[in-house]
């Protein structure tokens, strides 16, 4: 039994169910069991792998892609380049090193990092030493000055917090997570619908995902993008309309694994709404671009150039399998599971890699968009 599992039924015991938000939060970022706060779990002997672990081609592409954005944005001097969950550093030591193409770039770069977990920092810290650009570390995306910015973000929406509901003949009703007649963590459901999606269509048995942190992120970037200039990329897996059920999920050493097993040594994850992004990236006055699959998007970047070059310098069968990883569209591979989405100052009319880009959007407010509050139950959540 984990000390965290301990901790969450002590408390469930003696105060009841918990929503999946805040069990999703605990579970990932308790200062002292958290599973982000206690280890680096990327790589072939942690528990999962990223795109920029997979090739450095990835964090050279997006390194471009924001000395371009930059050139767009009118040369700001200087501007902020800000990470989101930066992992061990790899994309923004990726991207410093490709943008030594662009001097002016990085002259102008001040680079700030959020990241929660102490364990990462100090792996970001030392992979970029010598990065050639002053860096600073942030809690929250508060912290980071104001000021035109480009903002990234791989595999980081998919970290936080979510809501469930599930639909019953009385209403939807938040998903918790209690305990189970023997004493282990079970889902369950609050006894009281939900009064905000009241108007949410359903059938009982039916369950309805929430993005309510990552809602939140969005929400402040683009208010952000939109106040003082830029442009956010992120890059995670996900889809434009929710899926119909579950996507919570748990994953230890690259399988699958129950998320209410062993809280604080699996990672958790949820699919990201994407639609859900745009909506609140237009309700806050920002362009969006995309999404499209990572696989187009490092596609039109220019990979399989880069791939080629490279693979004159390095071993030949090894690029070809990353490029294949990070683009393909077979099992296990990224090109088409992940999806690029990019937020923008509506100043900026083209960003590259988006071919629809510039082609105006509206979209309309989804159900529970705003009803659900997401600052509160993400506050609520840490
Ligand atoms: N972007 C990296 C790592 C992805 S893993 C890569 O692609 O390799 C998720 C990252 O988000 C980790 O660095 C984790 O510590 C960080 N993280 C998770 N929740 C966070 C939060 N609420 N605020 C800031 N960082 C968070």
């Amino acid at each position: 039994m984990t000390a965290l599992l301990r901790q969450l039924s002590a408390a469930i015991a003696e105060d009841g169910p918990i929503s999946v938000a805040r069990y999703m939060a605990l579970a990932l970022g308790h200062p002292a069991h958290g599973y982000y706060m206690t280890r680096d779990p990327l790589g072939r002997a942690g528990d999962f792998t990223t795109a920029p672990e997979i090739s450095q081609m990835f964090g050279e592409l997006i390194g471009l892609w924001c000395c371009d954005v930059w050139d767009r944005m009118g040369r700001p001097a200087p501007f902020v380049l800000a990470e989101q969950g930066p992992g061990r550093g790899t994309l923004m030591s990726d991207a410093l090193r490709a943008a030594r193409l662009v001097p002016d770039f990085l002259r102008a770069a001040s680079v700030h990092l959020v990241e929660t977990s102490p364990v990462l920092r100090q792996r970001q810290q030392s992979r970029l030493e010598g990065a050639g650009a002053p860096i600073r570390w942030h809690e929250e995306l508060d912290g980071i000055p104001e000021g035109p910015a480009i903002i990234l973000g791989n595999e980081f929406l998919d970290a936080l917090p979510i809501r469930q509901f599930v639909r019953t003949e009385t209403g939807w009703h938040e998903r918790m997570v209690g305990l189970g007649p023997d004493g282990a963590l079970a889902f369950g459901m609050a006894p009281d619908p939900e009064p905000r999606l009241a108007e949410l269509p359903g059938r009982p048995g039916d369950l309805r995902e929430f993005g309510a942190a990552a809602t939140l992120v969005v929400r402040t970037v683009s208010e952000r993008l939109v106040r003082c200039g830029g442009a956010a990329l992120f890059v995670d897996y996900g889809t434009s309309e929710p899926r119909p059920g579950s996507t919570f999920q748990a994953v230890r050493g690259h399988r699958r694994a129950d998320p209410l097993e062993a809280p604080g040594e699996v990672d958790l994850t949820a699919h990201v709404d994407l639609g859900a992004v745009s909506r609140q990236a237009v309700a806050a006055g920002a362009s969006v671009h995309g999404p499209v699959p990572q696989g187009e998007f490092l596609g039109a970047l220019g990979i399989r150039e880069r791939a080629s070059r490279l693979s004159k310098a390095a071993g030949g069968a090894e690029v070809a399998a990353a490029l294949s990883r990070l683009t393909g569209q077979g099992e296990g591979e990224m090109g088409q599971l992940f999806q690029a989405i990019a937020i923008s100052d509506p100043r900026i009319t083209f960003l590259p890699g988006f071919p629809d880009s510039g082609k105006p959007v509206t979209r309309a407010a989804g159900p529970g968009d705003a009803d659900l509050d997401p600052a509160r139950e993400a506050r609520a959540a840490c």
